[in-house]
């Protein structure tokens, strides 16, 4: 049998982490800029958790979550971060220890569902979440922050899409009209759509059926049904957005695929890119009573995700991963040994080095070193009876001779004014 990975799960390859790599950083400084400090919650939760806070009637919940029993326990491989930190910020007491915290996280998720272009069985999320805090300023603040992440990573063009769910009765009696408007054309509704009526019509207007959509354009608006205090938190997140100049566009029939939002929803397309209905590159909102469900404190909260790959595909190339800065070439066996010296040298001082063991003849070495689009090589032949070494500029084609003696400080030096330059390995990394 032929072993290849997973269908929806990707191999990434070390060609590709640069970009991954410089993606997590402008993520994390982005996310530090705002108060926000690093989460890490286990892979596996209890699938009760999931089903409890996502809602059972919810495509992850129904039949996207891998999940198993080992012994005795019900485990699920988590398909999202919010719920995995929300139980944590319970289990620790987090409300007791601070009035606010601000959590991000960033990790792999599993969903199993169909894969496509931007759409993954495994994949990398990017979060924050927000707990204690229910005033629209921190909804503004944070739509903002992806906003800003989203120009300084270079996301060529985006739209912030929102909407407000309203809270306590506001979706009951939003429930009601829907479930009046949907019941006379339930036949016109997709399968999904039909059985899961009675218990959740909202999940009609969240669905990418075009049956669905076609029967959900004359559907009443929430935004009709939203009581006082709701309304004045929507007023007030949409005027700080004006205040920030936050570029938004209000959609009422943006309900999102997860039941434990309230109040302020969004999510962020892109407006360029060709991943089609894969062009959500965030989705997030305000969860006002999921932590007291999930048996904690009346804490408010706020969160968003997004997802790594459908971010790489939306920005530009940029640069390929660099090579080593410096290329030990041995060509005898004195050679051998000094380059295992020099090696040891070079990279004491920051110097990142390979040294080609495969040995042979110079011209196969040097070819390997262009290969590994390496700065330097350096040469450890005959010329080490007279105690030099030859330093290769692989970019200006230059040659000299070092004396073996200092010769890793030297390039060392070299090395460091390339990259001041920007010119060297380190520069593009
Ligand atoms: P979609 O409508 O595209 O299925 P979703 O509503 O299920 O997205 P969320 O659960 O809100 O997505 O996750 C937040 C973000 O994570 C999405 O906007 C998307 O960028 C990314 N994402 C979700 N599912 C996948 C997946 N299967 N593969 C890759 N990225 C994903
Ligand atoms: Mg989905």
């Amino acid at each position: 049998m032929e072993l290849r990975a997973v269908r929806g799960m990707n191999d990434i390859l070390p060609d590709e982490m640069v970009r991954w790599h410089r993606l997590e950083a402008a993520f994390r400084h982005q996310a530090e800029l705002h108060g926000y400090a690093e989460v890490r919650t286990p892979l596996l939760e209890h699938t009760a958790l999931f089903t409890r806070s996502i809602g059972e009637t919810t495509d992850v919940v129904e039949k996207e979550m891998y999940s198993f029993e080992r012994h005795g326990d019900a485990l699920t491989v988590r398909p999202e971060g919010t719920a995995s930190a929300a139980r944590a910020y319970v289990e620790h007491q987090m409300h007791a220890k601070e009035p606010i915290s601000r959590w991000y996280y960033l990790g792999p998720m599993f969903r199993g569902e169909r894969p496509a272009k931007g759409r993954y069985r495994q994949f990398y999320q990017a979060g924050c979440e927000l707990y204690g805090d229910p005033g629209p300023l921190c909804d503004a603040e944070m739509i903002d922050l992806i906003s800003g992440f989203f120009k300084a990573i270079g996301i060529p063009g985006f739209k912030v899409h929102i909407n407000t769910l309203g809270s306590g009765g506001t979706r009951e009696r939003y429930r009601d009209a829907l479930l009046a408007y949907f019941t006379p054309m339930r036949d016109k509704l997709s399968e999904d759509s039909q059985r899961r009526l009675e218990k959740n019509p909202l999940r009609v207007l969240d669905s990418k059926s075009a049956a669905d959509r076609e029967a959900s354009l004359g559907a009443p608006a929430l935004i009709d049904f939203i009581d006082d205090a709701d309304r004045e938190h929507w007023k007030g997140l949409l005027g700080a957005l004006d205040t920030l100049g936050v570029d938004y566009a209000v959609d009422p029939t943006l309900v999102r695929g997860l039941d434990y939002y309230t109040r302020t929803l969004f999510e962020v397309r892109s407006t360029t890119s060709d991943l089609g209905s894969q062009n959500t590159l965030c989705g997030g909102g305000r969860y006002d009573t999921m932590i007291e469900q999930l048996g904690g404190q009346k804490v408010p909260a706020i969160g968003f995700a997004m997802g790594m790959e459908r971010l790489l595909a939306s920005i530009p190339e940029g640069a390929k991963k660099a090579g080593p800065d410096a290329y030990l070439v041995p060509l005898t066996p004195k050679g051998a040994e000094r380059g295992l010296i020099l090696g040891r040298e070079l990279r004491a001082l920051g110097v990142v080095t390979e040294l080609d063991g495969r040995g042979g003849k110079l011209k196969a070495m040097m070819s390997r070193a262009e290969k590994r689009a390496a700065r330097f090589a350096v040469l450890l032949g005959d010329e080490l009876d007279r105690g030099v070494v030859s330093l290769k500029d692989l970019a200006a084609r230059q040659q000299e001779e070092l004396a073996i003696e200092g010769a890793a400080r030297i390039i060392a030096d070299r090395v460091q004014s390339q990259r001041d330059a920007g010119l060297s390995a380190e520069g593009a990394r």
